[in-house]
């Protein structure tokens, strides 16, 4: 568990049920908006990470609230704590869905935060090698984090690499640690997203909880898509307000990305620390249509980044064979959604396979 903090300053006026961005519900703290947003105008004062001790910088991390900056957000200072050995530390600021752009306007825009915070995390994890994987497409000037990483890391590894979609980040990092080593132990990789070393940054140099988060707002339906920070627990509706609104209505709202988000249930819904994007889609981004009966086309299986056959699974799956479908590699789907994508009669495969129990990637 990490630490919660108040993302506005205020008075505690109950505690109620609220609804998630899932449709889910949760215990929830009201909050009466009042008091001061800054400290009084003093400048934050910065800590000296780099002579802390390694468990101080895994009690700032977890008092501060710092968890993974997607999903599944798992806190932070223990996925640290359960990586003992030394091995790989790898920024991965390449986004695994289409059209978000959250990671590359992270390191756009806080490049030497995002530099520390990896410095921060290197220093806990002491790896014998640190990679920075940059996306090649992303359109933006990644000189200002290399210069900032390389005087803080000297032995860093830069890799510029073209976006493909679906991804699978946890395969994508196993071949590339691979690459050249034929016949050598694997590393163990540690991967973290530059919003995620940002976090860790503020959290252990600054003192400052995980309060706001960079995120993507966008998708045909929203007039002005950006990049935004906003406060954990804006609304959606809000945030697709500061970029000019709807442009008509949107066939459906995602939380997180086109492939593997999930549906909105309102306007009213808040962000969360994982929420990476707000996506309204137009119709046909979404390729709305009925279920029509499998034609054994095959684009599912060609579609498929782990070689799965999601026409076979779903055929075990209704058969109610579901030990079958385990050993046909149901475990080994990612839930990326590309088979679902792919298909021309619009069967919700990747749904499918969720409710039977497969689960979405780990990122490491
Ligand atoms: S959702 Fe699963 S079966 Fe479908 S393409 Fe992705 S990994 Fe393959
Ligand atoms: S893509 Fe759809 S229609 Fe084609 S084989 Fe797969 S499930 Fe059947």
């Amino acid at each position: 568990m990490a630490a919660i903090h108040a993302p506005v300053p205020g008075r505690v006026t109950g505690i109620q049920v609220g609804r998630l961005p899932d449709g889910g519900e949760s215990s929830s703290v009201v909050l009466r908006l009042g008091g001061s947003f800054d400290r009084l105008g003093k400048r934050a004062e910065k800590y000296l990470w780099n002579s802390m001790a390694r468990k101080d910088i895994l009690s700032s991390l977890r008092d501060k609230g710092v968890v993974e900056a997607e999903e599944p957000g798992r806190p932070l200072h223990e996925l640290l704590a359960s990586f003992s050995s030394a091995g790989c530390l790898v920024l991965d600021g390449v986004e695994n869905e289409p059209w978000l752009r959250t990671e590359a306007a992270v390191l756009a825009a806080r490049p030497d935060e995002v530099a520390e915070g990896l410095g921060i995390l290197a220093r806990v994890l002491e790896p014998s090698r640190i990679i920075c994987l940059m996306d090649a497409e992303a359109g933006i000037d990644t000189a200002p984090f290399a210069e900032a990483a390389r005087t803080l890391l000297p032995p860093l590894e830069e890799l510029k690499v073209a976006p493909r979609y679906p991804r699978s980040r946890k395969a994508f990092i196993k071949a590339l640690l691979a690459r050249g080593r034929r016949g050598t132990p694997e590393l163990p990789a540690f991967v973290v997203s530059p919003s995620s070393a940002l976090a860790a940054f503020e959290a252990v140099s600054l003192a400052k909880p995980f309060l706001e988060r960079y995120l993507t707002v966008g998708g045909g339906a929203v007039l002005h898509p950006a990049v935004l920070k906003a406060r954990i627990g804006t609304s959606i509706g809000d945030l697709i307000a500061e970029c000019g609104g709807l442009k008509g209505r949107p066939e459906c709202i995602v939380l997180g990305g086109p492939f593997t988000g999930t549906a909105a249930a309102d306007l009213d819904v808040p962000i969360t620390k994982t929420t990476k994007a707000v996506l309204a889609l137009s119709a046909p981004e979404t390729r709305a249509g009925r279920e029509h009966a499998c034609i054994r086309c095959g684009r599912c299986a060609d579609a498929c980044p782990v070689g799965l056959d999601p026409e076979h699974l779903l055929r075990l799956l209704e058969k109610g064979r579901i030990e079958e479908a385990e050993s046909f590699g149901l475990p080994r789907c990612i839930l990326c959604g590309a088979c679902a994508y792919a298909c021309p009669s619009r069967i919700p495969l990747a749904q499918c396979f969720a409710a039977h129990g497969a689960r979405a990637e780990e990122g490491r």
